[in-house]
């Protein structure tokens, strides 16, 4: 077992805490399936919750939606979400929503607690952080992707949402991405289920804390300095485009007026 020596300070309350899987539910490790004894220790994976072996739970990461402010154990699931992953949903994307004309951006918001999704505007200023568009995570169902139309597909309840991208690439990673959110967020709620919370939960070393502002401050500084980068990048793909359209434009204009001199 783990040593207490990097238990969070406080803790989110948007986002719920993972609850320890008390170490006598598993005597095999979550994810390589190897059994629990004197040589092969239990290491609590500080995102999910679950247990695994140290192999499967070498890396160290930073949960500051979680209150780890310095580097704690995760599963190597967990660590592909918080490294590669979670950016991704936080930086957000231009999606297209089906049925509608404008385009959408598609995000995370800084706390993980809700899907965003709101209208694309080409060279304005930041994206402000706005809730007018979206749905809790908790309420998310079920994810899946058809590659081949592109479409990224969400069940909110039982509200299906469709989103389009140019790039099936982008379909498919979206859809790898929200699924292990998905699936964190079930694992957490079922411990909480099985374990009865806090109160029950006895063997948990986590307690209800406030959430500090200080904490919030450096989840919205995270994810606006993703989106912000992302912004920019596809608000210069999309100027070059424009730029390029109008070249071509210019470049057939001006062949057409040269015929027409010469005839
Ligand atoms: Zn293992
Ligand atoms: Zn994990």
């Amino acid at each position: 077992m783990d040593s207490l020596l990097h238990l969070p300070v406080f803790c989110c309350k948007a986002v719920p805490l993972p609850h320890w899987v008390p170490d006598s539910q598993l005597q095999q490790c979550s994810s390589c399936g190897d059994a629990f004894n004197p040589f092969v220790r239990r290491h609590h994976c500080r995102c999910c919750g679950s247990i695994f072996c140290d192999a499967c739970s070498s890396g160290r990461v930073v949960l500051p939606g979680f209150g780890y402010l310095s580097s704690v154990r995760v599963c190597d699931d967990c660590r592909q979400f918080e490294l590669g992953q979670l950016p991704l949903l936080l930086a957000g994307d231009v999606w297209t929503k089906v049925g509608e004309p404008q385009q959408r951006y598609l995000r995370l918001s800084p706390d993980q607690s809700l899907l965003v999704w709101t209208p694309w505007r080409l060279e304005e200023g930041p994206l402000r952080y706005s809730t007018e568009d979206s749905a809790d995570v908790a309420r998310l169902t079920c994810v899946s992707e058809a590659p081949e139309q592109r479409e990224l597909i969400l069940w909110i309840d039982s509200e299906r949402l469709t989103f389009v991208a140019d790039d099936p690439k982008q379909v498919h990673l979206w859809a790898a991405a929200l699924s292990r959110l998905l699936a964190i967020i079930r694992q957490r709620h079922s411990y909480e289920q099985l374990f009865g919370g806090i109160a029950a939960g006895a063997e948990s070393p986590r307690t209800l804390a406030v959430r500090l502002p200080l904490m919030d401050q450096l989840l919205e500084q995270r994810a606006n300095a993703l989106m912000d980068s992302k912004q920019r990048a596809l608000i210069a793909q999309e100027m070059q485009k424009r730029q390029g359209t109008n070249t071509a434009l210019g470049n057939t204009n001006s062949a057409r007026h040269s015929e027409q001199l010469s005839s």
